[in-house]
């Protein structure tokens, strides 16, 4: 089938694209399906900011949307950046470097290094039915970061079963351990499962 990815994120669009290729879909981006917008996140939960993401597309094109709501939970930080991991910091941090950097200032001193990335993914049909499917990653906080790859908050996202950071592992790890990952593995079985023909 072929699904719009309701994002402009070029670096979690390659991470979506491999694995729903990957299960057989096409896959066009919003940019590629040449809608220019980005919808704002007024949601405060990741379903929320999910769905609104893909209803728009959906509306626009009357084709089959998918869109993933994602963000970091720190716990010493009664789960922050959350759904503000996207803005974390304000007008102050410009870049993903910016606001890894601001998050480890404000984990300072801090001893609890628990952290986890949540996404949840929302497929929107025409007809209105929805697919929802949620995965997480569970690690720790470096002090500092380490390995290039990667998007967001990877560099210092460090996977203890790996003895690495999201940042260094290659993109089939990732894809295999990651939120986003686990997210789709479950959209992937919902799917299998539940799909009739639209
Ligand atoms: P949104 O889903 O567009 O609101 O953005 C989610 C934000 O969470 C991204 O801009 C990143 O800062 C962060 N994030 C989500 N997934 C990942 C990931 O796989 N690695 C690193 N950071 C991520």
């Amino acid at each position: 089938m072929e699904l719009i990815l309701a994002s402009n994120n070029e670096k979690k669009l390659k991470e979506l694209r491999e694995i729903l290729t990957g299960m057989g879909h096409t896959v066009r981006s919003q940019r590629e399906a040449g809608l220019d917008f980005v919808v704002e996140e007024t949601g405060r939960t990741f379903l929320e900011n999910a769905r609104l993401k893909a209803r728009a597309v959906v509306d626009i094109t009357g084709q089959a949307a998918i869109a993933d709501d994602s963000g970091l939970m720190v716990e010493a930080l009664d789960g922050a950046p959350g759904v503000d991991s996207a803005y974390y910091g304000g007008d102050n941090c410009k870049t993903d470097q910016d606001r890894f950097t601001y998050l480890l200032h404000q984990m300072e001193g801090e001893q609890n290094r628990r952290a986890k990335f949540v996404s949840t993914i929302v497929c929107i049909f025409p007809d209105g039915r929805e697919m929802i499917a949620q995965g997480e990653w569970h690690g720790e906080l470096l002090y500092a970061p380490q390995g290039d790859g990667g998007f967001g908050y990877d560099p210092i996202f460090y996977v203890p079963e790996l003895e690495q950071t999201a940042a260094e592992l290659s993109s089939e790890q990732k894809n295999r351990l990651s939120h986003r990952g686990k997210a789709l593995q479950e959209f992937k079985k919902k799917w299998e499962k539940e799909y009739v023909d639209q």
